[in-house]
C-alpha cells in the first residue's frame, strides 16, 4: 500500500521538525513554522483519505437489506451515517459526505481489485468516478474536492459514461485552479455542456418548484420563503450586487455625486440583510410604479448572458457573473426580449470584433407592438401589455410565462402576410391568436365587416393612431 509508506515518510518527517510540546512549536523559525503547516495539512489529507475508506468499509456492510443485521444496525444505529457521525464526532453532513466518496472509493476498488484481475475474461465496466477515486488515494485530491466533482457533475445519463470519465480527469487536473465553491460550479457547467437535454430538464425542473410564500408565527411576525428558477435567481442577484457594490468592494465611482452615495452606503449602520431587504422593498415598489431610475440611479442591475453561436444558432450559455449555465431556449428567450451584442474571437479567445448591440425592439417600438397586440397573445391568457415580452422579428406580445412555454417547448408561431398570427403547438393543431386590443377590429376586422365598404372608409380614416407616454 504505497499511500501507507507516503503516510509514514510524513509522519517521519514531522517528527524531526517538531519537538514536544507546543511552547517549543511556537517558538519555531518562520520556515519552520511554514513546513510544520505544510506536513501538518499533508498529514490531515491521509487523515482524511482513511476515513473515507473506513467509512466505505462500514457502509458497505451496513446497506439498508441487511437490516438488523447491518453493522451500524447491529451496533444500534440506524445506519453507516449515524455510526460514522458519533465516532468521527463531526456533522451529519460531513459524515454522509464521508459515507458517499468511500461507496464510490470501493465500487473502483471491486472494479480493480486481483479477483477480477484473475478472471480476465469477465468484463468489468469501470465506473466514470474511477479517476476522481484514483486521485484521491495518490493524494492528488482532497475529499471536498473530490466531493465537489462528484457532485457537480453528478451521475451520468445512460451511455455517456466515457465522457463522465474524461470530464472527472480533466478536472482532477485543473483543482489547482479553484476554490473547493468554484470546482462544484466548473463541474455543473461541464455537465450541463456535455448533457445540453439534462441541463434543460434541470432548469425547467427548478422553473416548475419556483414558488413565493408567506405565512405568519405566532406571535404575528411575518415570514416568507422565495425558491428561484435559474434566471430569477441571477436577476435578484444582479439587482443586490449593484445596489450593495460599494459594500461588498466593487469598482470606485469616479463622478463624486456618486462616491459620495458609496460611502455614505459603507457608513450605514442597517445590516447587509437589512439593506437586502430595503432594496428589494424598493425594487418592488419601484417595479408597481414602474420608475427603477429612481431605485438603482445611474447603475441599473441586468443580467448579462454569454451564448456561442452553433450553426449560427445560438446554443446553451451562461451567465457572465457566476458562470452559471443556461440551456439554448432560455438565451433564445432572452435575445427576443433584450437583444444582444455579438462578440467575434479568434482560435485563443481573443476577442477580434466586438459588433453594435442587437436590439429587436426599441421602447418606442413596444409602445407600438403594445398598441397592436393590447396584451399577451397567447389564447386565453389576459396579462397587460406592460408586463409582456416581445418575441421575435415581429415583436408577438407574450407574457412571460407564456414566452417561456413557447420556446422552451417546441411552440411556433408563423404570421403568413395579412393574415393572424398562428401559434403551431408542438404535434397539435394551429390555433390562430387573436389581438387583445381595443382597436383591434381596426385591423383585423371580423368577416362580415369587411363587406361593409362605410367601415372600411372609417378604418382608413383611423389608420393614425395617438398614444402618448411620459418622458
Ligand atoms: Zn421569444
Ligand atoms: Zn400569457
Amino acid at each position: 500500500m504505497t499511500f501507507l509508506d507516503d503516510f509514514q515518510a510524513h509522519v517521519d518527517a514531522i517528527a524531526t521538525l517538531v519537538p514536544s510540546d507546543v511552547a517549543q512549536v511556537a517558538a519555531m523559525s518562520d520556515d519552520d513554522a511554514l513546513r510544520f503547516m505544510d506536513l501538518s495539512a499533508a498529514l490531515r489529507k491521509h487523515g482524511d483519505r482513511f476515513s473515507v475508506i473506513a467509512a466505505g468499509v462500514v457502509a458497505s456492510r451496513s446497506s439498508r437489506d441487511a437490516g438488523h443485521g447491518g453493522l451500524a444496525q447491529g451496533r444500534g444505529h440506524r445506519n453507516a451515517v449515524a455510526l460514522v457521525q458519533e465516532v468521527a464526532g463531526t456533522s451529519r453532513g460531513e459524515a454522509a459526505r464521508q459515507v458517499r466518496l468511500g461507496q464510490s472509493l470501493l465500487e473502483t476498488a471491486q472494479t480493480e481489485g486481483p479477483d477480477v484481475a484473475d478472471a480476465p475474461d469477465v468484463p468489468v465496466a469501470v465506473p466514470w468516478h474511477a479517476p476522481l477515486d484514483r486521485a484521491l488515494l495518490d493524494g492528488a485530491l482532497t475529499s471536498a474536492q473530490m466531493d465537489a466533482i462528484t457532485r457537480g457533475l453528478g451521475a451520468p445519463p445512460e451511455g455517456a459514461e466515457e465522457a463522465w470519465r474524461l470530464a472527472a480527469e480533466q478536472l482532477v487536473t485543473a483543482v489547482s485552479e479553484y476554490t473547493v465553491e468554484d470546482l462544484a460550479a466548473t463541474a455543473r457547467a461541464v455537465r450541463d455542456r456535455l448533457d445540453p437535454e439534462g441541463a434543460e430538464e434541470r432548469f425547467l425542473a427548478r422553473y416548475e418548484a419556483r414558488g413565493f410564500r408567506m405565512w405568519t408565527d405566532a406571535h404575528g411576525g411575518k415570514h416568507a420563503r422565495l425558491d428561484f428558477d435559474d434566471e430569477g435567481a441571477a436577476w435578484v442577484q444582479s439587482l443586490i450586487a449593484a445596489g450593495l457594490r460599494p459594500r461588498l468592494g466593487g469598482p470606485r465611482f469616479v463622478d463624486s455625486e456618486e462616491a459620495a452615495k458609496a460611502q455614505s452606503l459603507v457608513e450605514d449602520p442597517r445590516s447587509n440583510e437589512q439593506l437586502q431587504y430595503d432594496l428589494l422593498m424598493d425594487a418592488l415598489r419601484a417595479g408597481a410604479l414602474a420608475d427603477a431610475e429612481q431605485v438603482f440611479g445611474a447603475r441599473q442591475p441586468g443580467v448579462r448572458l454569454v451564448s456561442v453561436l452553433e450553426d449560427s444558432k445560438p446554443g446553451p450559455g451562461h451567465t457572465e457573473d457566476g458562470g452559471h449555465s443556461l440551456p439554448a431556449p432560455a438565451i433564445e428567450q432572452a435575445i427576443c426580449n433584450t437583444g444582444y451584442t455579438p462578440v467575434t474571437v479568434d482560435a485563443c479567445g481573443n476577442p477580434l470584433d466586438v459588433g453594435r448591440e442587437q436590439r429587436l425592439f426599441t421602447p418606442k417600438q413596444r409602445i407600438a407592438l403594445a398598441v397592436r397586440d393590447g396584451g399577451c397573445m397567447w389564447h386565453g391568457c389576459g396579462m397587460p401589455a406592460s408586463y409582456c415580452e416581445a418575441h421575435h422579428d415581429r415583436g408577438i406580445l407574450l407574457c412571460r410565462f407564456h414566452h417561456m412555454n413557447l420556446h422552451h417547448h417546441g411552440h411556433r408561431i408563423t404570421r403568413e402576410r395579412g393574415g393572424p398570427f398562428v401559434l403551431h403547438p408542438p404535434g397539435g393543431e394551429p390555433v390562430p391568436l387573436h389581438s387583445r386590443s381595443p382597436l383591434r377590429w381596426m385591423w383585423d376586422p371580423p368577416p362580415r365587416a369587411v363587406q361593409s365598404p362605410g367601415l372600411s372608409a372609417a378604418i382608413a380614416a383611423t389608420a393614425s393612431i395617438s398614444t402618448s407616454w411620459s418622458s
